[in-house]
């Protein structure tokens, strides 16, 4: 599975790059962890990443956000697109049942592209969508990583990305004045 700090950091870059804030960003992208919140009841890939879950979950948000605030719509929006963000990169690594209860199976999709060093024409293409039946089973133990070294390492060049962008604006703003 992605771990919380790539479930963070890849909402948090495309909040940015839409030209959201950066404590906004960071704090929506944050309500991107929460589906693995389930570890904490020693279930994993359980119905917090069911994408209807998630919606049926985040729509009282959003009505109380149009019916009340308006001008708040926009953000449990938003928010609700972070969070479905979590079972959509859970896809991409192991089963998860994003369409549960509707489709009782979970879903791991597999898209991958290798090649060999002393042939690089040697391509393979790998794609495949397995199916597995959806069991919510209870664990007593479980490894469940914080951040790892690819996480820490994508997450180090998004941040650079980002102090240089601020750098820069701040330089063309000082020129322009
Ligand atoms: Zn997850």
């Amino acid at each position: 599975m992605p771990e919380p700090l790539m479930h963070f950091i890849v909402p948090f870059s495309v909040l940015i790059m839409c030209g959201i804030g950066i404590k906004k960003s960071a704090f929506l992208a944050s309500l991107a962890t929460l589906p693995d919140l389930d570890v904490l009841f020693h279930i994993h890939r359980s119905f917090s990443h069911s994408m209807l879950f998630v919606f049926l979950l985040c729509a009282p948000a959003i009505i109380t956000a149009t019916m009340k605030h308006s001008n708040r719509t926009y953000d449990a929006v938003i928010a609700t697109l972070v969070i479905l963000s979590h079972p959509f990169l859970d896809l991409f690594t192991y089963f998860t049942p994003i369409f549960w209860p509707l489709y009782n199976k979970s879903i791991y999709i597999v898209a991958e592209m290798t090649t060999n060093m002393n042939n690089v024409s040697q391509v393979h293409l790998l794609f495949d969508i397995k199916l597995k039946p959806m069991v919510f089973y209870h664990t007593i133990s479980m490894d469940a990583p914080i951040f790892t070294s690819i996480g820490v390492a994508v997450t180090l060049v998004i941040m650079i990305g980002l102090a240089l962008k601020h750098f820069w604006e701040g330089k063309l703003l000082r020129v322009k004045s």
